[in-house]
């Protein structure tokens, strides 16, 4: 089965749900307390799903949802895949002009990324990662800092140095269907090595007009056929493994 590796599955209209989750292995991630408890009890249903719990970063509304979501975490660590989606603000930050108001945000931000990053170290756990451009250098230093073995960064476009550390340091990116519809993504994902890749809807974020599904990995990774000269079944195949490894899953 394929195996989308970053998907707002609680999201998707019931029907895709039902459909989508017996075609695929989908992780789920909670973006506050509220869509993680909604995640657990769907995981009592589907087996297919895994579920990240954490809480969006580009919701600053929601960081004092952080000690609700690290009891939940701790609460139900056997059942969970990874922590996430964690990570830092950066579209949020775009559209506030107050430099003040800024520099507060960023500044909860990270504390709680810490917190979160602290709590996956002590639990062995993977952190399911919403750190791109200017945030992707800092959050590797803090990674680096707690030695967190086990990292996915989502839909990751950043800069080139940053991309080397994400290599060098054994994480994985996901290459999200935007792939097949804007050029300056497809411009980055180019320098991404296969070794790395990962799978992902990002669902249910539309592309095209469609609905983002756990299905579409299949349609990314045609496209990827064309930047890394191996078939749809191989980069398939690699993706899938590299998210078995990652999330300490069997895929038979
Ligand atoms: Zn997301």
């Amino acid at each position: 089965m394929n195996i989308d590796v970053h998907c707002h599955f609680e999201q998707l209209p019931a029907e895709l749900r039902e459909k989508e989750i017996r075609r695929n292995i989908v992780a789920g991630v909670a973006v506050d307390y509220k869509s993680g408890e909604i995640l657990l009890e769907y995981k009592k249903i589907y087996p297919n799903l895994m579920v990240c719990l954490g809480i969006h970063p580009e919701y600053p509304e929601k960081y004092g949802d952080y000690e609700l979501v690290e009891k939940q975490i701790r609460e139900n660590v056997s059942e969970i895949s990874a922590i996430g989606e964690i990570g830092l603000p950066y579209f949020n930050l775009l559209e506030i002009e107050d430099m003040e108001k800024k520099a507060d945000i960023l500044k909860k931000a990270e504390i709680i990324f810490e917190r979160f990053l602290k709590l996956a170290a002590e639990l062995d756990l993977p952190v399911n990662l919403h750190c791109i451009e200017d945030s992707g250098e800092y959050a590797i230093r803090e990674l680096e800092k707690y030695k967190i073995k086990k990292a996915l960064f989502h839909w990751f476009e950043g800069d080139l140095s940053a991309l080397e550390k994400i290599k060098g340091n054994g994480w994985n990116i996901s290459v999200s269907p935007d792939v097949i519809y804007n050029k300056e993504y497809e411009k980055f994902v180019r320098n991404i090595p296969l070794e790395i890749i990962t799978l992902e809807s990002d669902g249910p974020w539309e592309y095209g007009g469609e609905i983002g599904i756990p299905s579409m990995t299949e349609k990314t990774a045609d496209f990827l056929t064309k930047i890394y000269s191996k078939s749809k079944e191989e980069i398939l195949e690699i993706a899938n493994r590299n998210a078995c490894v990652l999330f300490n899953i069997k895929n038979d």
